[in-house]
């Protein structure tokens, strides 16, 4: 059904109201009008006629000339047509016809009337004189020899034109003040219209904007001249409209809160309804299964997982209505995901189970370092274990007193130093690594970086390992400017080239050259590096090594390492110091013909 304004339910109808009114007053005050008019002139008539009514008398007994004549000059003066009639309705004479001419007028209405004795009137056209008249007719009571006992009627008549112009005045003006009462009732009427409609509208409005939010009350109420219960309306209508705007905020303060934690969270977290879908899920799982949070909503959450563990997890949680844990791997054809996935129902406001909400949290790097930390553990352990089981059986051996000869006693203790040399070593390199790692993790300043000459710094490394390398015939060669300069810890560069260095000379033949060269570089619009390469025509690193070398304890040749007193951390301490100075280092190395080390450090 078309619904109309409430402007156009009211206006129309109290505007018929008023148009209704108005006609009914209108018709009511002219028809009284005119029969109270009338009345006056029939009375008024009626008191003329008796006045003239015993002249009248006198002169029906004496002379009919003389009533002629009368009739005709009375007449004339008064304006008004005077008729005598006889009991039988001839007429006796008339002051403005010939009485003999005239039609017999006993049928007329006002003189049937009058014979009846009472005083009768009529409003209508004379068809003698062609205009409307009115008449009046009183009885004549005629008492003559003739007339003995008989009734005549002495009529008087004036045109109906005055009667009509004023009753014409009087309709005028009543149409007019009908027109005016009309107009005025159309005003008024539209605006009690408005002055009802006009506040519903504004309350509709207010709606709508409190709806999208724009708004906190819903109207002034002091506007518009509200009626009482308007105004009441309204007013609570602001109450409850604060309410609830207040309800809103408070409702989207914790939506925002809630979606900012949820949000932030590192861990992925998916929440399914009964019917497997997705709820929710947060911009961790949206990462994690590559799909956007968004979009992933209402989604089946099989597409999203494509995982049968994780699927029967959440499945068996919405079945039994209890908690699940795993730890579950996902492997996308590249790389390899550890999840640590727990699964709890999920519980509406009358603990009615709804679905299942999964958590999911990536432990692929923590389960990585800690099998570093393992593999590490094991590794130091065996390489204390090693030379603390040769100096335990050498000693135990002196102890028992096993051995004659003193040179074997010196031969046994000099194995002893050697092996607990070995387990200094190893200790100091450890203590070494953990120190750069403590102060590369620290972020501190104590570091001391700054932009040096490098050319001191790698000179004194040189020093260093001088005297090993002349023991071995090697030759150590320096080319480094010695105004290129970069941003370094001259200590721990010094003891990362020291570390570079003995290994080039362990593993280079006498008679060789290793080479140590400093220089500049300029990336394309990038910044400076300043590379600082270590080269020897050594033995070189078969190709499966080299992804390895720079792990703790790594060696190519576990044999070789030990028997030259290598503890397998070497490089591991030169990456360390690398990246604490906001660098890398780099190999190349071509097995039987030699190995080159870079350390890239920012110039
Ligand atoms: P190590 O104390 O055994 O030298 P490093 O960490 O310094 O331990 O080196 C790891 C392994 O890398 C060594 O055992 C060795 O096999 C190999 N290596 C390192 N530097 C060289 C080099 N210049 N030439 C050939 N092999 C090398």
């Amino acid at each position: 059904m078309r619904r109309r304004p409430l402007f156009w339910q009211i206006f129309p109808v109290s505007l018929l109201i008023s148009l209704c009114t108005v006609l009914a007053v209108s018709w009511f005050a002219t028809t009284t009008f005119k029969t109270f008019y009338y009345d006056q002139m029939v009375v008024d008539i009626e008191a003329r006629a008796l006045l003239l009514e015993q002249k009248i008398l006198d002169l029906v007994l004496d002379s009919p000339d003389a009533l002629q004549d009368f009739c005709r000059q009375a007449g004339r003066r008064a304006h008004t047509r005077i008729t005598v009639v006889g009991p039988y309705g001839a007429v006796l004479a008339d002051s403005n016809e010939d009485p003999q001419r005239m039609e017999k007028h006993g049928k007329r209405p006002e003189i049937t009337k009058a014979y009846s004795g009472q005083t009768g009137s009529s409003l209508r056209f004379s068809t003698t004189l062609h205009r409307d008249m009115l008449y009046v007719a009183i009885p004549l009571r005629l008492s003559s020899a003739d007339h003995a006992d008989k009734t005549g009627a002495l009529r008087l008549s004036v045109p109906a034109t005055a009667l009509n112009t004023v009753l014409g005045t009087i309709r005028n003006r009543v149409v007019l003040a009908s027109l005016l009462t009309i107009l005025l009732a159309a005003v008024f009427s539209r605006q009690l219209a408005l002055r009802i409609s006009r506040p519903l509208e504004e309350i509709k409005r207010g709606a709508e904007q409190l709806s999208s939010g724009e708004k906190i009350r819903l109207v002034n109420i002091h506007e518009h001249g509200l009626s009482l219960e308007m105004s009441g309306l309204i007013i609570s209508l602001n109450r409850m409209a604060e309410q609830l705007m207040e309800r809103i905020l408070l409702t989207r303060r914790q939506h925002n809160e809630l979606e900012a934690v949820f949000s932030s969270m590192t861990e992925a977290v998916v929440a399914v309804d009964a019917e497997e879908c997705v709820i929710r899920l947060n911009r961790a799982a949206g990462l994690l299964f590559r799909i956007d949070p968004q979009i992933g909503k209402d989604k089946p959450v099989q597409g999203m997982l494509r995982n049968p563990e994780l699927m029967e997890m959440i499945r068996g949680t919405l079945r039994n209505n209890n908690c699940a844990a795993a730890e579950v791997e996902l492997f996308d054809g590249q790389q390899r995901t550890i999840l640590e996935v727990r699964v709890v129902p999920l519980q509406d406001n009358e603990q009615q189970p709804i679905g299942a909400l999964m958590v999911m949290d990536d432990v692929t790097r923590i389960n990585r370092l800690e099998n570093v930390r393992r593999e590490f553990v094991a590794n130091v352990s065996h390489e204390l274990k090693t030379p603390i089981t040769v100096i335990k059986g050498y000693v135990e051996t002196l102890l028992d007193g096993g051995v004659a000869a003193h040179e074997d006693g010196n031969k046994f203790l000099q194995i002893v130093l050697r092996q607990a040399g070995r387990l200094d070593a190893i200790i100091d390199d450890l203590l070494s690594l953990s120190r750069i790692e403590n102060t590369a993790n620290s972020h501190k300043t104590s570091l001391d970086l700054a932009l040096k000459e490098l050319y001191p710094t790698l000179h004194a490394a040189l020093q260093t390992c001088k005297l090993k390398a002349d023991e071995q015939q090697i030759r150590l060669d320096l080319q480094c400017p010695p105004d290129l300069k970069a941003i370094h810890n001259p200590a721990l560069l010094e003891e990362a080239v020291i570390n570079l260095l003995n290994n080039a000379v362990t593993y280079s033949p006498s008679g060789s050259s290793v080479f140590v060269r400093a220089e500049s570089r300029q990336e394309s619009g990038k910044k400076q590096w300043v590379e600082i390469a270590v080269e020897d025509k050594g033995c070189g690193i078969r190709k499966e090594h080299l992804d390895r070398i720079f792990e703790r304890f790594y060696r190519c040749d576990k044999a070789r390492s030990r028997e030259n007193g290598g503890t397998g951390l070497g490089l591991a301490i030169v990456k360390h110091i690398a990246q604490s100075q906001r660098g890398t280092v780099e190999v190349e190395s071509h097995f039987g013909r030699g190995s080159t080390f870079t350390l890239n450090l920012p110039g």
